[in-house]
């Protein structure tokens, strides 16, 4: 396999084209950005540490059958993928209140939230990621009803996969973020999972060990992921 051309750069990841149509390679880099990219900064090791943790928990989840772009580690930061058609469409399941629940609906932070809530997002920084409906991802031709039936199913599964693996590394796993893409006509987990999408809280103490460290100015960030690679049994190096 071959590293070809970068194809796009995002906030955190950049991505190749190989030789093979079917792949690309994911290029975690140190940046880090927040609020719809208006605050981005360098954080040493973040690269590393994402495209790890990531691996790791994509592994998890496959081996739960749950389909995933994730083919293999290839360096400190960078892994191959399937290459595939992207729903431009945000997958948040919460299990506790935190962030823009709190915001929006004024509930506390740190409610158990049963059952879990499923939230929608429209991929674009541009109008901040708004919240949308099962309706306008099919209108607007996002996703087909099914295919977005389908990422839905997903995204509970990994719930029940990920809330169970965290618990016995003694963390809450408040909410997370996901998207899923096409791969010759399956609906497909893309994306990442890592501290950056997610919010984990210590059980015991509540302390915040996720992207929230970097939102709030906690410091400590990457520190944070690598406790929660720890207690994992994630092998950094
Ligand atoms: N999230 C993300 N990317 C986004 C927005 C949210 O990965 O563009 C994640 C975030 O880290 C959290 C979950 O999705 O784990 C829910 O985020 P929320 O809607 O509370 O938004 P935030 O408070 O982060 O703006």
């Amino acid at each position: 396999m071959e590293k070809r051309a970068e194809l796009y750069s995002g906030k955190a990841k950049s991505v190749y084209e190989t030789d093979d149509q079917d792949y690309l390679v994911l290029a975690f880099r140190n940046d880090t950005s927040a609020f719809d990219g208006k605050r981005i900064e360098q954080l040493e090791r973040k690269g590393m540490v994402n495209n790890k943790f990531n691996a790791f928990i994509m592994e998890k989840l496959k081996a739960a059958g749950i389909p995933t772009h994730f083919e293999r580690l290839l360096s400190d930061q960078e892994c191959l993928v399937k290459r595939m058609d992207m729903m431009p469409v945000e997958c948040v399941v919460r299990n506790i209140a935190a962030g823009s629940l709190v915001r929006r609906l004024g509930v506390t932070e740190g409610q158990e939230l049963n059952p879990p809530t499923f939230e929608l997002f429209l991929k674009n920084d541009a109008l901040g990621d708004p919240m949308i409906n099962e309706s306008h991802v099919e209108t607007f031709g996002w996703a087909t009803r099914e295919q977005l039936a389908r990422a839905k199913e997903l995204t509970y599964q990994v719930n029940d996969v990920l809330k169970a693996l965290f618990d016995d590394a003694g963390l809450l796993l408040v909410d997370y973020k996901l998207e899923f893409g096409i791969f010759k006509g399956e609906v497909v987990l893309g994306d990442e999972f890592s501290p950056d999408g997610c919010r984990l809280w210590d059980k015991e103490t509540r302390d915040k060990m996720d992207k929230d460290r970097f939102r709030q100015g906690l410091g400590g960030v990457i520190e944070a992921y690598e406790e929660v690679g720890r207690r994992l049994g994630i092998d950094f190096g």
